[in-house]
């Protein structure tokens, strides 16, 4: 799984080299990740047996400025996955302009099999090991898939044991802790930000289009509300539980009402459905928003959507973007729309510096400015490099990183 990923995330990277003429010592530094970690996390459970997790930090570069990157909790975490999508954090915050680098981070655990005690310890050794390797010039993680803003408060306080109060060693912190307001729905108001702007240049817009998306986590659950709220209309949707659909269109509000006392496929304002017909449904856009690798060269001929918004990382395998691309559907790729949340994440801290809060209008403010202005420059590569906008993202990303590395020489 996770090197598919890095396969994935390097064989795009190459392409982008090659467009920009990169030489090749800069390609393989640019490539090759700065520090790779991986430390062994041992904690007593609730009954008091012991259990070993194994946690990494891959910190893939920092030309730009300190790392940043989420931190997921998941079963499938392994270090090639890891560095795959730490190496995606540096193009990501490039396309941006974020003065940041890129790193992830990830245990690999099942966090509905651990009690919230359970997480909190875990959490807490994790950072113990990591203390050193990061903070506000090095390393700032925030969450992504199976980590929440209690999971960055446990990371913040135990962080601060070491090295004094520390609130810009991490974002995506509750409010109460120096969290900026919109950094929640960040990740989804992005993905709806630079889908409205994809779509406009079609001529389209979230009203009159049909939405299919896979994953009801923080970030697909935000993305089908602010559809909904838009006049969009969502016929099928799906999460770990099951897929439901609905040609008239699902009901978010009712679904969020319903879904706090059950499960997502057991909402009557839609059929059951197979999950894995899901992507198959006809639509205008569909939009993964769980793990990566989901649309792959076996069912991409049978895709029906026009536009596909990658919520998700790394969602489309390489031999699946030529196949798309080939019968003329457009991805918008994950380096771009779901920047919203690192974008948000970069105010957070912003603020943390000035020791000042923003409203919530002004977050939402830039990050409409910052979203727009990514999609121009992507558009200007892609028409420099006659390119999709995977490339044009791409080219967007490296060539940022490449001029910074080089500005900042290779003397020792
Ligand atoms: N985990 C998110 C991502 O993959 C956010 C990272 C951050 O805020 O640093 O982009």
């Amino acid at each position: 799984m996770g090197s598919i990923a890095l396969a994935t995330a390097t064989k795009n990277f190459r392409n982008a080299s090659r467009l920009l003429g990169l030489d090749k010592k800069l390609e393989m530094s640019l490539l090759t990740p700065l520090r790779e970690i991986k430390v062994e996390c041992t904690i007593p459970k609730d009954d008091g047996s012991l259990v070993s997790h194994i946690g990494f930090r891959v910190q893939h570069d920092n030309a730009r400025g300190p790392m940043k990157g989420g931190i997921r909790y998941h079963p499938k975490v392994d270090l090639d996955e890891v560095n795959a999508l730490a190496q995606l954090m540096t193009w990501k915050t490039a396309v941006m302009d974020l003065p940041y680098g890129g790193a992830k981070g990830g245990i690999g655990c099942t966090p509905k099999d651990l009690t919230l005690s359970e997480l909190e310890r875990l959490t807490r050794v994790f950072t113990q090991k990591l203390h050193d390797l990061i903070g506000t010039n090095i390393d700032i993680p925030a969450p992504d898939m199976g980590t929440n803003s209690q999971t960055m408060a446990w990371i913040f306080d135990e962080y601060s044991k070491f090295h004094g109060y520390s609130p810009t060693c991490v974002t995506g912190k509750p409010l109460e802790l120096g969290g900026s307001l919109g950094r929640d729905s960040a990740t989804g108001h992005g993905v709806v930000i630079s889908m409205e702007a994809l779509l406009n240049e079609h001529g389209k817009s979230i009203k009159d289009s049909t939405f299919v998306i896979q994953g009801y986590g923080n970030v697909g659950s935000w993305v089908a509300r602010l559809i909904y709220e838009k006049g969009g209309t969502i016929v099928a949707l799906s999460d770990v539980t099951g897929a439901i659909k609905n040609p008239n269109g699902i009901d978010i509000s009712e679904l969020d009402k319903h879904r706090k006392k059950g499960a997502l496929c057991y909402f009557n304002g839609g059929e059951r459905m197979i999950p894995d017909e899901l992507l198959f449904q006809q639509c205008d856009v569909l939009i993964p928003c769980a793990l990566g690798g989901v649309i792959n060269s076996e069912n991409a001929g049978d895709i029906k959507a026009k536009f596909i918004i990658e919520a998700a990382n790394h969602p489309t395998e390489p031999e699946a973007d030529d196949i798309l691309s080939e019968r003329g559907v457009i991805i918008l790729p994950d380096l771009y729309a779901n920047a919203g949340g690192v974008t948000v994440s970069y105010f957070e801290w912003v603020q943390n510096t000035q020791g000042f809060m923003w409203e919530e209008e002004m977050v939402n403010r830039y990050l409409i400015q910052y979203m727009k202005q990514a999609f121009k420059d992507i558009k200007a590569k892609c028409h420099t490099h006659n390119c999709s906008l995977r490339m044009g993202a791409f080219t967007l990303g490296v060539e940022r990183v490449a001029r910074a590395t080089l500005l900042r020489g290779w003397e020792a």
